[in-house]
């Protein structure tokens, strides 16, 4: 991880580069930050930046060997520690047996959440932890001499899950081996057993500014400045839930729009209604984004129940177009999607939403109701 693939947090990068630059890399740090804030990217970024063989001026060169290694996780003086799930029955009872999915998890997104990281794990309801057992072995993976680089690293994840069993570890963070740095990276502090932390110096990350996080997924997915900057407001400084909000947000709007068909279908006009008002919360863009979806959807019906399967465009693991399209034929997709246009028309003129939802509700309801087609429509 390079400090320049972090959105902002330029105080705190600026700071480990100076400690570094200035050899007062102090051994026992806690890197405190809430989730999506980049704390655990800082931890990595940091301790590839003091391993690197070609540091450059204010980042780590990115092509050395390991640099290359950092990268990819596996470096052998990079340890890792994290709560996971211990399942003896499958051999796992130290986080090392989960490495593989460790790094999957963190490759593909390093500003990952508990959740996330539970997700990957199929924990389901199962507790987390870091148990004694994992104490142990990272005493002894830290005793152990380095293998490549001047310094062994030692990154400990959500150090919250450590219990009085973290006091086995309290020698080693407070007379470590020689070049050995231990990184905790935390989210709650008032979690963390005092003894802990207070061996450890303190680094603040503050939540990520809303600019940074809109400039992030612009430069990493597919989408434009209205909807990065949309996303990065509801993700409140969190860069992993914007990831999810931004990869949720087509799938949702599919979502959303079938099931208020179906409710104006079967006439539930007080849901139908109460569903539109919710969605109109979500400003404008939404709203228009919902309806051209909903286009999208009719248009796919229609050209299904011709028969014209090769020139489907929609495909979802939402719901079964198909199914759907069974109530849509032409009789009453036409004024459904007349009064979508219009519906989109009015939005961008700010026509008030929840008269405009309402009205939409409503004629729906009846449209759906037409049972043939009126040569007079089309
Ligand atoms: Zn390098």
């Amino acid at each position: 991880m390079l400090f320049s693939e972090i959105p902002g947090q330029v105080d705190i990068k600026n700071q480990l580069i100076r400690s570094v630059k200035e050899d007062r890399i102090s051994h026992a740090q806690l890197f405190l930050g809430p989730e999506g804030s980049g704390s655990l990217a800082l931890a990595l970024a940091y301790a590839q930046f003091i391993c690197c063989d070609d540091r450059q001026e204010n980042d780590s060169c990115g092509t050395c060997a390991s640099c290359r290694k950092y990268t990819r996780l596996i470096h052998p003086d990079l340890h890792f520690s994290y709560p996971f799930i211990v399942k003896k029955t499958d051999g796992i009872e130290v986080s090392t047996d989960v490495i593989k999915e460790w790094r999957e998890a963190v490759t593909d997104n390093p500003f990952l959440g508990l959740e996330d990281w539970l997700l990957s794990l199929d924990a389901e309801n199962k507790q987390p932890n870091i148990p004694i057992r994992e104490c142990h072995d990272i005493i002894r993976k830290l005793t152990l001499k380095s293998f490549e680089s001047e310094y062994k690293v030692l990154i400990m994840w959500l150090p919250e899950f450590l219990g009085s069993e973290g006091n086995t570890l309290l020698k080693l963070i407070e007379e470590p081996p020689a070049k050995t740095l231990f990184i905790l990276v935390a989210e709650n502090q008032d979690q963390i057993i005092n003894t802990i932390l207070s061996r450890t110096q303190l680094i603040k990350v503050k939540k990520q500014e809303d600019r940074e996080v809109a400039a992030y997924l612009l430069s990493h997915f597919e989408t434009d400045e209205s909807a990065a900057k949309r996303v990065a407001y509801l993700a409140n400084g969190n860069i992993s839930l914007a990831r999810k909000i931004l990869g949720a947000e087509e799938d949702d709007l599919e979502q959303f729009f079938v099931s208020w068909m179906r409710l104006c279908y079967a006439r539930k006009g007080v849901e139908a209604t109460e569903m539109m008002e919710s969605f109109s919360k979500l400003g404008r863009e939404n709203q228009k984004n919902l309806f051209k979806t909903g286009l999208q959807i009719l248009r796919d019906s229609m050209v299904l129940n011709e028969q014209l399967d090769e020139i489907v465009r929609f495909e979802s693991q939402q719901f079964d177009i198909r199914k759907f399209a069974g109530i849509i034929h032409y009789g009453n997709a036409v004024p459904i999607i007349r009064d979508l246009e219009q519906a989109i028309y009015h939005i961008e003129r700010n026509a008030n939403p929840r008269i405009l939802f309402l009205d939409l509700s409503i004629r729906t309801m009846k449209n759906l109701q037409i049972k043939t087609v009126n040569s007079q429509l089309i």
